[in-house]
């Protein structure tokens, strides 16, 4: 498995990474991310390498069909004008519309929406399902704003979206920052704008205009269902194992939820300020109403459980990896978990890590936990069961139907168990052992380069 450019054999792949580097310099997510999924390649880029260069099938798989970026002006609740910069990165269009999430947070860059908007295009390949990769957002900050100023954020966001967007062309949903709320807002203005009631649009819609029952779960279970497929595939279980997770966010409260129906004891949890630790299980309840109901903060749980321990973050680790566990879950955002926190973890006993989040472990803290076998269950593969249960909403608006929660719940478990199999699979054909990221990179890339072959030079 090649880990570094050293130890790459392909002149090919070597000046494709070259060339991403050189054309992309102030990206630093978008290469890191290109370049974890180009380095896991090579068996395969190896195979056939002329046809692969004679059709620069890698140079038009790592630039973005298309990049719009744009001003929204918004009036705050003083009257003062605002103005933040939007984003829509439509990657690939290959096999399905354009789909992926919108985020909303002050650290929204182009190079983070590439790189996520990358990630997606792989992960939905995964799925099985027909959706192309796209991601958007702003560097706008939801929080401590009032309603009526994410209102007028969301309006004049999607004034000009709507113009890039539809429920053939481009379907964006939730992410950070972008939740039933904001998801709520931008429908009501598309609406409006476009005169037409087109539910499959957005997703993660409000159950009573057109959303998906188990849509808001599907990530957080989804994670959990590919965690089990991977630990029983290694003779391991869930049952009593003690799990903690960074973020109290919508995959974190759900990866949180399954996690304690399937018999582990989540400890800790956290939010960017701090993480608290519940040696006797995590009262998830108290979570939704603090995070859910409040838009409060993590350390609000010690009002309900004065037992529970509170630490804050300083600019060292994250304090949450400093809990002694035996499965992570990175449910947060980027880049969590370096490689200094992968050792801290090794040395802890982890045995298992199931990444939340979209690229939550640093490239070598990924390789770390794969040298130590740590099961690793890679983003692109183990959160996938967010957009795939996008995938089931947008079959429900186009049927003009809605399905019980078992109907849609037992299609996700189907969709990420099978998942689990094409990881399986592609890890026994190029004999990947536990390294479970490149077999999912390997298994989404034949499918996405078949694709773009079958449809030509466009
Ligand atoms: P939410 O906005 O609901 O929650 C995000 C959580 O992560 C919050 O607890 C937040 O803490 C914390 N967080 C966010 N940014 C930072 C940061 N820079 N440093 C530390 N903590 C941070 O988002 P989601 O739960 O929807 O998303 C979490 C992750 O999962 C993201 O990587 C997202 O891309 C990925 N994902 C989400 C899917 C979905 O369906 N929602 C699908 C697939 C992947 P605080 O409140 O303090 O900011």
């Amino acid at each position: 498995m090649n880990t570094c450019m050293n130890e790459v054999k392909s002149e090919y792949l070597k000046e494709v990474i070259e060339k991403i580097k050189n054309k992309n310099s102030f990206e630093p997510e978008f290469i890191q991310a290109a370049e974890e999924v180009l380095l896991s390649l090579e068996p395969v880029i190896a195979a056939n390498e002329e046809e692969y260069r004679d059709s620069a099938l890698l140079e038009r798989l790592i630039e973005p069909e298309r990049i719009i970026s744009f001003r929204v002006p918004w009036v705050d609740d003083n009257g003062k004008v605002q103005v933040n910069r939007g984003y829509r990165v439509q990657f690939n269009a290959s096999i399905g519309p354009y789909k992926g999430g919108l985020r909303f947070h002050p650290t929204v860059n182009q190079s983070i929406m590439k790189f996520l908007g990358f990630e997606q295009i792989f992960k939905n390949a995964l799925t099985g399902l027909p959706i192309g990769g796209g991601k958007g957002g702003s560097d706008f900050d939801p929080k401590g704003k009032s309603d009526l100023e994410v209102m007028k954020f969301c309006q004049s966001f999607m004034n000009e979206l709507q113009k890039h967007i539809g429920q053939d062309t481009d379907v964006p949903a939730g992410d950070i920052g972008v939740g039933a709320r904001e998801i709520g807002y931008l429908f009501g203005q598309f609406r409006k704008v476009r005169n037409t009631y087109e539910a499959g649009v957005l997703t993660g819609k409000g159950l009573e205009y057109g959303g998906s029952l188990a849509r808001k779960e599907a990530t957080g279970y989804g994670l959990m269902y590919f965690m089990r497929e991977m630990l029983n595939a290694n003779n391991l279980s869930i049952e009593g194992k003690r799990v903690i997770i960074s973020g109290s966010g919508n995959v974190a409260i759900y990866a949180c939820e399954k996690a304690s129906q399937m018999g582990a004891k989540v400890i800790a949890m956290s939010d960017s300020n701090g993480c608290i630790y519940d040696e006797n299980g995590i009262n998830l309840d108290y979570i939704k109403e603090i995070k859910e109901v409040k838009r409060g903060r993590i350390k609000e749980y010690l009002n309900y459980v004065p037992s529970a321990k509170y630490m804050e973050n300083d600019y060292g680790m994250p304090k949450i990896y400093t809990i002694p566990a035996d499965i992570v879950l990175p449910c947060a955002t980027q880049n969590d978990i370096n490689l200094d926190t992968a050792k801290y973890l090794v040395n802890n006993g982890v045995i298992a890590i199931g990444e939340g989040a979209n690229m939550p472990c640093s490239n070598e803290a990924v390789q770390y936990f794969i040298q130590n076998n740590v099961l690793l269950a890679p983003g692109k593969a183990a959160n996938a069961g967010g957009v795939a249960t996008s995938a089931l909403e947008m079959s429900q608006n186009s049927l003009r139907d809605s399905w019980d929660f078992d109907t849609v719940d037992s299609r996700l478990e189907k969709i990420m168990i099978n998942i689990f199999k094409q990881c399986q699979a592609a890890s026994k054909t190029y004999n990947l052992g536990i390294n479970y990221i490149s077999a999912a990179n390997i298994s989404a890339f034949l499918k996405i380069s078949n694709a773009m072959k079958a449809q030509g030079v466009i």
